[in-house]
């Protein structure tokens, strides 16, 4: 598929079915899969053959599914997790073990900081958050002699910070470690970090690609660049034999192409099984199919609301990368030239008071938590997810009482302005 354009990729990528095969992917809604001999069996297991034998490791629907998202990406390898979490944590601590190091930049999920932060750290993981804005010294500086891997978001949620991917690719491979990217909010419609040297690409299909708040889901797609062989010492996972897989030694068997997914699949998803179940991926391939019509909706609406809010009296400030004159307009235009996503953060000037009044007079944009989805839906940090902060806490924490973030979904952007004119009013 892969001379196709992005647009027929996300339409018609990943599954290609036979003379009288299903034309939709089909639902493999089964844990277990059958062999004539145990030998053909045995086979399977010692990764001889590729097959299918116990749905916590694989499944084809997943598969399907995730070559699609590896085409997308322009990567030669990936796997469907089952949650976004999941594919932030398979992919980190796929390199990376007790005593290693993890450079990372500041501006991520809050889920992924407390990931590396906490949970990681009690796994003898440690992790230097870096802003994304550093310079190329300070960035060099943050790496240390354990470090394992590079991580950062191509536009951060919830900051709406732009990451200079370039930059930090540089870094990483400078350090000979890999470049590890979510790229959950622009989706490889809108920006594909592997063309500017990430190596590793993840997803929460959580939002964008799924489109629907219907399935939790995740993905990692590999670039196949990394040369893991040439950093053997760095990476013994991949590069020494596997005692608990007959002494396979994955960089050598699978190549560049497949030895990370490969070592995924049949390491942490073995033993962690965080497998996404073939219903979620056959709903996430729905979303999948009108991506590049979606997403092209998605940045119309978020910079339509966003040039609207800019101008209203009762708006300070509005973060989104697509209005020149936000710092990451450049990096986005290079980055992202098509636009990013839909999500728009911005302060109200009066505060908690102002954002309570506007929050409750919306009538399209529903309060959630959730964000990248069809239907519009709104935050206010301070009434909510930071509610036990004081004023100055919040300001420290980047999330000023006043701030709203809008995640615009599908809706005619008429109707959408039309709704927070109406609740901008009643402040
Ligand atoms: C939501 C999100 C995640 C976590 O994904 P889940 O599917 O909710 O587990 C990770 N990264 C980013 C950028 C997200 O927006």
């Amino acid at each position: 598929m892969s001379d196709y354009t992005i647009n027929t990729k996300c339409v018609q990528s990943g599954y290609t079915p036979g003379n009288g095969d299903p034309r939709q992917i089909p639902i493999i809604q089964s844990t277990t899969f059958k062999y004539a001999t145990s030998e053909d069996m045995g086979k399977l297991f010692d990764l001889e053959a590729p097959g299918y034998f116990y749905s916590r490791l694989q499944n084809p629907t997943n598969d399907y599914v995730a070559a699609k998202i590896a085409d997308l990406e322009g990567g030669t390898a990936a796997m469907l997790t089952g949650s976004g979490q999941a594919a932030n944590f398979f992919a980190l601590f796929n390199i990376c073990e007790c005593g290693s190091h993890i450079v990372s930049s500041s501006s991520i999920y809050g889920g992924t900081y407390n990931l590396m932060s906490v949970t990681m750290a009690k796994m003898g993981i440690q992790v230097t958050f870096i802003s994304p804005d550093c310079t190329e010294e300070e960035l060099n500086a943050a790496f240390r002699e354990n470090t394992r891997a590079v991580f950062g978001e191509t536009i951060a949620n919830p900051a709406l910070t732009v990451l200079d991917i370039e930059k930090f690719a540089k870094a990483a491979h400078a350090h000979g470690v890999p470049l590890i990217v979510d790229n959950t909010f622009p989706t490889p419609v809108n920006c594909r970090p592997i063309q500017w040297g990430t190596d590793i690409v993840t997803h929460s299909t959580t939002k964008y690609m799924d489109g629907h708040g219907a399935a939790v889901g995740g993905a990692i797609v590999d670039s196949g660049k990394f040369d893991w062989m040439a950093h053997k010492e760095k990476f013994p996972g991949l590069c020494t034999p596997d005692e608990s897989y007959h002494g396979i030694t994955y960089a050598e068997k699978f190549g560049k192409e497949g030895a990370f997914i490969t070592k995924c699949t049949s390491q942490l998803m073995r033993d962690l099984g965080s497998v996404q179940s073939p219903q979620s991926a056959f709903i996430l391939n729905l979303g999948l199919e009108s991506l590049h019509v979606r997403m092209a909706r998605h940045v119309e609406n978020g910079q339509a609301v966003a040039e609207f809010l800019q101008n209203h009296p009762k708006v300070s400030y509005v973060n989104y990368s697509g209005l020149p004159g936000n710092a990451y307009y450049e990096i986005a235009q290079k980055y992202m030239p098509n636009g990013g996503c839909g999500v728009v953060s911005f302060e109200l000037k009066g505060g908690r008071q102002a954002a309570e009044i506007f929050m409750k007079n919306l009538k399209l944009a529903a309060i959630e938590t959730h964000v990248a989805d069809a239907r519009t839906c709104c935050l206010n940090p301070a009434t909510s997810t930071h509610r036990q902060m004081n004023e100055e806490q919040l300001i420290a924490a980047g999330v000023p009482a006043g701030l709203v973030r809008m995640s615009c979904g599908l809706e005619d952007k008429k109707d959408l302005i039309a709704d927070l004119t109406q609740a901008l009013e009643a402040i």
